[in-house]
């Protein structure tokens, strides 16, 4: 490795909006993470939306009766 170019690489921890806390190797120090392994939905198998300005529940509320009139029409 050339000397004086490269960042230093040392132990530190990425703390998780979930407050689980990693120890990982970086050259930052103390990172701060929003989602991580223990919190993710893939990992969790649990289904968590960020739901911005409620377009679920908009989308939810239009197509509500949706299924009954599919149904209607068989
Ligand atoms: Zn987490």
């Amino acid at each position: 490795m050339k000397k004086d170019i490269h960042p230093e690489y040392k132990k530190t921890t990425a703390s998780c909006a979930c407050g689980n806390v990693l120890e990982v190797g970086s050259t930052k120090e103390n990172i701060r993470v929003e989602i991580c392994a223990a919190c993710h939905p893939f990992f969790t198998g649990k289904q968590k939306l960020v739901d911005t300005a409620g377009r679920i529940d908009r989308f939810r509320k239009k197509y509500a009766g949706f299924d009954a009139v599919a149904a209607s029409k068989k």
